[in-house]
């Protein structure tokens, strides 16, 4: 019956907000509702979330998505869910209610436990079960912060009376009334409790963080029936269907199902993720191994680095430098010259990561004549973006041994389509931007599609998938070895910068 319901909903419970987003069988977005939601700062380096505010905010843009467009309940055929991963809930099983806030992926109060942990050479255990680093930003370690830090969780977890869940998890247990504790394994394999090569919770890790099996969900594919909504949070039950870490979502969703095929996304930072196809490939670069999708019996696997100062590079100039007014101003300036003019700027104000990894490193223009302009800095700086794009690529490619096809990209900077084409140029691919930027929600919708028959199988999801713009690459060779020469040279000279 499903095939006669004419919507998928997708719920995208972020960072800084929770939203519902409405398709159609053609994967056109027919409704959005957004609700942000508080930020708690509790201490230098913490950062949670109320639990109950993800869920009423989450809750109450599903029934906002409907009624902005006049559609009914029961037109939904089913719901697909995608959301920030590693943020770490506990829950009483029976009352429902979290006993302390979600601990969100970036706060960092694990982070010198961490370093023991690495201190005790458990890095090479870590990495060889579960793909990761051992690092503040997954679960493990935030579970144990709770166990150890609210008073009788210990005991209570011990006699099986609590539940944890990554964020997917918490909203399926709400979604159901309690009836559904499960997980998907992308986003089990960012707990680093989760063996990626067995697909089981690990026994030896958990040992090793003192987590008590009991606590875990069940861990499920990524598009599969589920369960279905409780009676009471829309006026009809409807089937859940498809979960992925947001990452993974915006993979699937960009349709990269190829080995050899990456997305990146551009915004604050850039978030890259290519998928090695069934081989989990192990990083000589300090990428992270993880699930791309299960669907089936079948499992893909990814690598995935990221970039610290994407379009914030951009963000920084504007409100930083006051270069110019807009960050879509930035375009402008850097076509106004033909050419760099041998000025490179290194984004290293955070220190740097992938591959490079120098936390000591910092920010450095290079190259300046009396000639630099501000057009010659806002150049720099679009093509910093792309370097470093261009470095964690060709590091993935080292890893997996395979070159890439091609590179789709989403984000809100993928907007500069002079930044977009210089990327283009320096990793002599073919770029392409769709048409449906919101790919991490469609990778939701199209994971719960499959699961239900509303799309029949990849094929016709790949006829959806339409580019909004293609950029092919135009640099001759030895114009782009010249570039990246110097853009290494300057790498290496901001490197261990700070003592
Ligand atoms: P996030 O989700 O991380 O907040 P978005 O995807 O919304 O990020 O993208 C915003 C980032 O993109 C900002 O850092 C901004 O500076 C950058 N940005 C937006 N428009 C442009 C543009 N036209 N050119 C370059 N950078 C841009």
């Amino acid at each position: 019956m499903t095939q006669e319901k004419p919507y998928l909903m997708a719920l995208d419970q972020g960072t800084t907000s929770s939203r519902a987003i409405i398709f159609d069988k053609k994967g056109q977005i027919v409704s959005v509702a957004q609700k942000d939601f508080k930020q708690y700062f509790p201490d230098s380096g913490w950062v949670e979330h109320d639990p109950n505010e993800i869920w009423t905010s989450q809750s109450s843009v599903m029934v906002e998505s409907l009624i902005n467009q006049g559609i009914r309940a029961d037109q939904i055929a089913g719901i697909g869910i995608t959301n920030q991963r590693e943020t770490t809930l506990i829950w009483d099983r029976k009352t429902g209610k979290a006993i302390y806030n979600a601990i969100v992926w970036q706060d960092r109060r694990t982070a010198s436990y961490c370093n023991s942990l690495k201190e005790k050479g458990h890095a090479d255990l870590v990495a060889s079960k579960t793909g990761l680093i051992i690092d503040a930003y997954f679960s493990a370690t935030k579970i144990r912060w709770i166990l150890e830090n609210v008073e009788g969780a210990r005991e209570k977890a011990k006699a099986g009376e609590l539940a944890f869940g990554t964020v997917d998890s918490w909203l399926i247990w709400n979604l159901t009334a309690g009836k559904t504790h499960i997980t998907d394994i992308t986003n089990a394999s960012r707990t680093m409790i989760y063996n990626i090569h067995t697909q089981e919770w690990d026994k030896e890790l958990l040992q090793l963080f003192d987590i008590p099996e009991s606590l875990l969900p069940e861990v499920k594919s990524c598009s599969e029936v589920y369960c279905e909504t409780a009676g009471d949070v829309l006026s009809v039950k409807i089937p859940i269907a498809g979960i992925a870490g947001d990452q993974q979502a915006a993979l699937f969703g960009q349709l990269c199902t190829e080995p050899g095929m990456a997305k990146t996304t551009y915004g604050t930072g850039c978030f890259l993720v290519m998928n090695t196809g069934n081989e989990a490939v192990k990083s000589e670069n300090q990428l992270l191994t993880t699930v791309a999708w299960k669907i089936g019996n079948e499992i893909n696997y990814a690598l995935e680095g990221s970039v610290f100062i994407g379009g914030a590079a951009i963000q920084w100039l504007r409100d930083g430098i006051e270069l110019f007014p807009n960050a879509k101003d930035s375009e402008k300036l850097a076509m106004s010259l033909d050419d760099n003019d041998g000025v490179y700027f290194v984004p290293a104000l955070t220190g740097l990561g992938a591959p490079h990894w120098d936390q000591n490193a910092r920010g450095a223009f290079f190259g300046i004549t009396r000639g630099t302009t501000s057009a010659h800095m806002t150049r720099a700086a679009l093509e910093a973006i792309a370097y470093q794009v261009y470095d964690v690529l060709k590091a993935m490619e080292k890893d997996s041994g395979k070159p890439t096809q091609e590179l789709r990209v989403d984000g809100g900077a993928t907007a500069n389509n002079f930044m977009m084409q210089f990327q283009a140029d320096l990793l002599d691919c073919e770029i392409k931007r769709p048409e449906i930027i919101e790919t991490t929600a469609i990778g939701a919708a199209f994971l719960a599609g499959l699961a239900l028959g509303f799309w029949k199988n990849r094929e016709e999801l790949q006829s959806l998938w339409t580019a909004d713009k293609s950029f092919t690459p135009q640099m001759e060779e030895n114009k782009r070895e010249k570039l990246l020469h110097f853009w290494h040279k300057a790498v290496e000279r901001s490197k261990d910068w700070i003592e």
